[in-house]
């Protein structure tokens, strides 16, 4: 069994096309997750609450809602790992990463793909370096094992995504982090040389953190090469 402390790992499967979902199922079944299936955007929404999965797997292709109305409002309330399956054509990708989805995968997949990228993203997750407990540059400061980014004391709602980007980037301050080093820190493997994924995170990531995303001052672009965080602002 896949786990988290002794539990095994839950994955709700939203996704209305039955033959599907039970593929899928079935197929995170033998690699030793556990998986809820939601056949809409309505049920996905209730179980959500109900269960916690600890990751989703979202068609965006939805009979209820849009796909991407429901990624949109599950962002707005829970930042739990998730992937967006879907059967459209890659003008989605982009627009589903700025809505704050993890990862995207379009159909048809392979087995092995799936679960590589569920595997992935829940090892950027789990194994983010746990040395540090508390990690502070000018007013913005990570709490590693709450996993809790502030500014000037409030919270910051964080994706897992962001929160490893700033984590990255924090953990490395002053240096520069090139593009496929961050990437690579995030992502994983695949993604080197995927410049629009990065850029993407790293504007929503400015929204957030920055007084003026469009001067930035904590996390800066070195052009051509990457971004880097002072050690001080
Ligand atoms: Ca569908």
């Amino acid at each position: 069994m896949v786990s988290v402390t002794g539990r095994s790992l839950n994955i709700l499967i939203i996704e209305d096309n039955a033959d599907m979902a039970e593929t899928l199922s079935d197929l995170l079944h033998t690699y030793g997750y556990q998986s809820l299936i939601a056949a809409s955007a309505e049920e996905a929404v209730d179980r959500m609450a109900v269960e916690m999965p600890d990751l989703i797997l979202l068609d965006l292709g939805l009979p209820d809602m849009d796909g991407m109305a429901l990624l949109n409002k599950v962002r707005a309330s829970s930042f739990v790992p998730l992937i967006v399956v879907s059967g459209a054509s890659g003008s989605d990708r982009i627009a589903a990463l700025e809505s704050g989805a993890d990862d995207f995968i379009n159909k048809p997949f392979s087995n092995a793909e799936l679960i590589a990228r569920v595997r992935a993203l829940m090892r950027r997750i789990e194994l983010m370096p746990q040395s540090d407990t508390r990690m502070v540059v000018g007013r913005l400061e990570l709490d590693i094992p709450h996993r809790r980014a502030t500014m000037r004391g409030k919270k910051i709602h964080l994706t897992p995504i962001e929160y490893a980007l700033l984590h990255t980037l924090m953990r490395k301050a002053g240096e520069v982090v090139t593009y496929n080093d961050l990437l690579r820190a995030v992502w994983g493997d695949g993604y080197t040389g995927d410049f629009s994924v990065l850029r993407v995170n790293i504007s929503r990531l400015r929204q957030k953190i920055e007084d003026d995303a469009r001067d930035p001052v904590y996390i800066l672009t070195v052009p051509g090469e990457g971004y880097q965080m002072p050690s001080s602002v």
